[in-house]
């Protein structure tokens, strides 16, 4: 069976991250199908309020199917409960669901094939926040070639969603300065939702749409 243009995806045609991910399938639509060990789609509350968007699949996710797992995923959940959320709470997906081989850059054919998968997610799950970890997902989602160090600490909006860039927690593994950072990121993080909560119509409009 041929595998439908992901393009077919933006008209909304899931109804659910359940048939999404069937329709993703063993996918093959760009060559990292041919060298992951698993298609990692996302994980986490279908119904999210924050959801996280990383780079890629590294080693030990592309070995057990979820994102931020090892030592990364570790933080990241220490992150979350220091903000008094679980991992089970918000959702986490990346900007390609396949291990980019030796943890190399994704190339733009990929993102181009892979993304719109991303973009029906973000749709599906309509979070109120979306945290970018690290430079490569900012530079996808809010579209600049600006670096993570400029952007985070900053609310940006795109298509009516209120965007927080902050560090990738495996940048911040083995620096205490980035960590102390990427704590301050995360109390940024809960205020925006919490702001997000209590007015849910304060969204500047008029940037481009991405999702
Ligand atoms: S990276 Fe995305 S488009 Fe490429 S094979 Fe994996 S799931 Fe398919």
């Amino acid at each position: 069976m041929s595998e439908g243009s992901p393009h077919d995806l933006l008209t909304g045609g899931s109804a659910d991250l359940q048939s999404l991910r069937a329709v993703l399938g063993d996918c093959h639509r760009c060559p990292l199908g041919d060298t992951r060990t698993t298609v990692v789609f996302g994980v986490g509350d279908p119904g999210a309020r924050l959801m996280f968007i990383g780079e890629a699949p590294g080693r030990n996710e592309d070995l057990q199917g979820e994102p931020f797992v090892g030592a990364a995923g570790k933080l990241l959940d220490e992150l979350l409960a220091s903000i008094g959320l679980d991992r089970s709470e918000v959702y986490i997906a990346n900007v390609l669901k396949c291990r980019p081989p030796g943890n190399r850059d994704p190339l733009p054919d990929e993102i181009d094939t892979c993304t719109p998968f991303l973009n029906e997610q973000v749709r599906l799950i309509a979070p109120d926040v979306i945290a970018t970890l690290g430079n490569f997902a900012t530079r996808h989602v809010l579209r600049t070639e600006r670096p993570i160090s400029a952007l985070r600490g900053r609310l940006f909006h795109v298509d009516g969603r209120r965007i927080v860039p902050i560090f990738h927690p495996a940048a911040a593994l083995y620096d205490q300065n980035k960590r102390a950072v990427l704590a301050d990121d995360f109390r940024r993080l809960r205020a925006v939702l919490d702001a997000a909560a209590d007015d849910p119509e304060d969204v500047a409009t008029g940037q481009p749409s991405l999702f």
